[in-house]
């Protein structure tokens, strides 16, 4: 038996916590600090050195040599450069140095990150500032043991250059509009309202030896090339499928790196595809949420390589098999305890609630287009509007119980009732009867009410959960405040809060869609009801700069507009960017890899034919022709496919102006890269596998 593993003692123990600081503080700093942490107020300076020389010490003593500001970029992953501990020698000897100044306070040269012109490089100047609300803590790698300290990042001139800076900023924002919420309903204890999330990881393992042959895996972290294997997912085996013990093994191991990292790991299991699996952790507030899950991506990726496995977080790393995406569980939470979004047994009675769904229902569809560009990104594109889940419109999901109470309202403009579950009956004398929920799930659904939270299904599994929680948390702020400024005058407030309810939802219930969101008629039905489907990532970031989305954000204080063009700029070069790589890897594997094999492949017919026909003259060689004339025919189209990639990507990387040039690799070069993959699959097939330059699909998912 191996060692044991203590599951509660070992749990956040490279965190330096709320039970470490307490420990470790004086009092009058402890509690200054949780007043930040707690209560949002603003960090006083001055104990800055205090909680430094703690931090230090608890680090040292844990073996770190090391500290970091650790941040999140416009890159996607976070950031990090190293100092360590060391003071200047005197006498040769060292001691070890962390100040108060080096806690609050970095200076990365910033000049090489994404900033969308909002620094000329000239203009280096960033500064990473620490972020009390999310607990420092130790990473253990082989670089040896480094303090993490999370920090936002922002220009010498105060502009956010990260994700978290407006994450912080619109918690901000749905904290004090969400209060005038609470208050008009007499809730007078409350002092703060925080988004809880809790997010759900889908990833695809493979074999690291298998992984390393597949230049376009290493490059792009998704297959470019591949023909579907005998076996897809059509069995649906997969999903929940037993845990098999080399998988087991590497999930044993990332819950023990995460548990110890302070991330609350909770669910584990098989997800649709073959290989493909799913990790979620129990909700925490959000901006924890959003840092964790950055740990927990960046675990999935470590750990996989110690296992001999490669980890993919790619949002469709294998065609023609199901994608992997983020589930962003969202609610709102006061800190007596009170879920915004929990409707109750009687939801036609909860007004409160009520208020709350409609507020919500309103900020969906009027911002639609904003929460959907926040779920874009490059390789969500496979995704979104493409050949599967979720669709690319936003809708919501209520389900049977809330949609009824909507009616009776929107009807009759009155709630009388509510649906309820009822029992369930298995037909077995010896399982018990089960009390049901009020309301099935919908797994189609984009935007899914699931009985006390949120859940927004079509973040990508690659992606960082920041910008989808600062735009949910913005627009809802945006609709509680234009509530709160009508309630708050009404004379009436039971009527006046009935007919407004009544009154939003009746004019945003378009929004509301319950049917099967994978249907046609659904994207048919939803063009009738005027909203939008925004099928692209280039299509979707024109939403960052309208009128509307910057009156939004400078309204809150959470973007202003030259951040987000800032924003929108980005995105573009990252797409630009990310096409490029994968056209250029394609043309090198065409070029180098799979053309060269398949005219090895007609060459070996050619000789077979050849040496046939000398030894037996009457012998059938149709077989042998045959395959020879296919393949050379796909090779052409290949060769020609190729050519045609090689011109549009050309022409793509001389294209100027980040819009124009995302379009150009958009409109040209992603076509030419399908018109070029769809040979090459075909060829594939025919080839002699042993002449195959790189493993199958059924290779890479079956064989883990
Ligand atoms: P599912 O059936 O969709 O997988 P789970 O109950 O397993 O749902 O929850 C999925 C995620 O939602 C988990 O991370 C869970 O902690 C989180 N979650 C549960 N309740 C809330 C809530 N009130 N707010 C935010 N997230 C929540
Ligand atoms: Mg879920």
């Amino acid at each position: 038996m191996s060692e044991v593993f203590n599951l509660a003692e070992e749990f956040g123990k490279n965190v330096f916590n709320d039970a470490v600081m307490r420990d470790r503080l004086p009092k009058s700093v402890y509690k200054k600090l949780k007043k930040t942490i707690e209560d949002g107020a603003e960090l006083d300076p001055s104990i800055a050195d205090v909680v430094a020389h703690a931090m230090k010490d608890w680090a040292i003593e844990h073996g770190a040599t090391h500290y970091t500001h650790w941040f999140q970029p416009l890159t996607g992953v976070t950031a990090e450069k190293h100092d360590s501990f060391i003071s200047a020698p005197s006498d040769g000897k060292v001691i070890m140095e962390f100040s108060g100044k080096e806690l609050i306070k970095g200076e990365p040269d910033a000049s090489s990150f994404p900033s969308g012109g909002l620094r000329a490089t000239f203009e280096a100047r960033g500064y990473t500032v620490w972020d009390c609300t999310s607990p420092a803590f130790l990473r253990e790698d082989a670089i040896g043991v480094t303090l993490c300290i999370p920090t936002s990042f922002c220009s010498y001139t105060g502009e956010a250059l990260d994700k978290k800076t407006p994450l912080l900023r619109s918690m901000q924002a749905v904290n004090e509009q969400a209060l005038r919420i609470l208050r008009l309903f007499g809730n007078t204890t409350a002092k703060r309202v925080a988004p809880s999330v809790g997010p759900e990881q889908e990833y695809f393992l493979v074999d690291r030896q298998k992984y390393l042959q597949r230049k376009d895996l290493i490059y792009t972290g998704r297959t470019l090339f591949g023909a579907m294997p005998p076996k897809g997912q059509e069995m649906e085996d997969h999903y929940f499928g037993a845990i098999r013990e080399r998988i087991g093994s590497y999930m044993n191991d990332v819950n023990k790196e995460l548990w110890k990292l302070g991330v609350p790991a909770k669910t584990q299991h098989n997800e649709v595809a073959p290989a493909q699996h799913e990790l979620a952790p129990i909700y925490e507030g959000v901006n924890q949420a959003v840092d964790h899950n950055q740990i927990v991506m960046e675990t999935l990726k470590k750990v996989a390589g110690r296992h001999g496995m490669a980890c993919l977080l790619h949002e469709k790393p294998f065609a023609g098999v199901n994608g992997s995406g983020k589930h962003n569980n969202w609610s709102l939470t006061a800190d007596d305890g009170t879920n915004l979004m929990n409707p109750g047994d009687t939801p036609h009675e909860n007004i409160q609630f009520l208020l709350v769904l409609a507020c919500i229902i309103k900020a969906v569809d009027v911002h639609a287009d904003l929460l959907r560009e926040s779920a874009a990104d490059v390789g969500n594109d496979h995704r979104l509007g493409a050949n599967e889940a979720p669709p690319a419109i936003i809708s919501i999901f209520l389900g049977e119980q809330l949609e009824d109470v909507i009616d009776q309202l929107c009807d009759t403009g009155e709630a009388t009732h509510s649906k309820t579950g009822g029992t369930l009956k298995t037909g077995v004398d010896i399982l018990p009867d089960l009390d049901k929920d009020a309301t099935d799930r919908n797994r189609t659904s984009p935007f899914a009410f699931t009985g006390n939270k949120f859940e927004f299904r079509m973040v990508g599994s690659s992606d960082s959960i920041a910008s989808p929680n600062t735009v949910l948390n913005t627009i809802v702020a945006e609709a509680f405040k234009e509530a709160a400024d009508l309630l708050e005058k009404a004379d009436d407030f039971d009527m006046a809060v009935h007919n407004l309810i009544k009154e939003m939802l009746t004019a945003h219930k378009r929004v509301v869609f319950n049917g099967n969101g994978y249907s046609d008629e659904w994207v048919e039905e939803a063009e009738r009801r005027g909203l939008p489907n925004i099928r692209s990532m280039v299509e979707a970031i024109p939403a960052l700069t309208t009128e509307k989305a910057v009156k939004l954000f400078e309204e809150f204080g959470v973007f202003t507009r030259a951040e987000l063009e800032s924003r929108a700029e980005v995105e573009y070069e990252n797409y630009a960017k990310a096409i490029n790589i994968e056209a250029r890897t394609m043309i090198d594997m065409a070029g180098k890899q799979i053309i060269p094999a398949v005219i090895k492949y007609t060459t070996q017919l050619a000789a077979s034919i050849s040496a046939v026909k000398g030894a037996c003259p009457d012998a059938d060689i149709s077989t042998q022709t045959e395959l020879l004339l296919e393949t050379s025919d796909l090779l052409t189209e290949t060769k020609t496919a190729l050519s045609k990639l090689e011109d549009e990507t050309a022409k793509a990387a001389e294209t100027t102006g980040g819009k124009s040039q995302a379009e150009a690799y958009h409109g040209n070069v992603v076509p030419a890269m399908e018109a070029l993959r769809a040979p090459v699959d075909k060829l594939e097939m025919l080839v002699d596998k042993d002449l195959w330059p790189m493993p199958s699909y059924g290779d890479l998912i079956f064989e883990v």
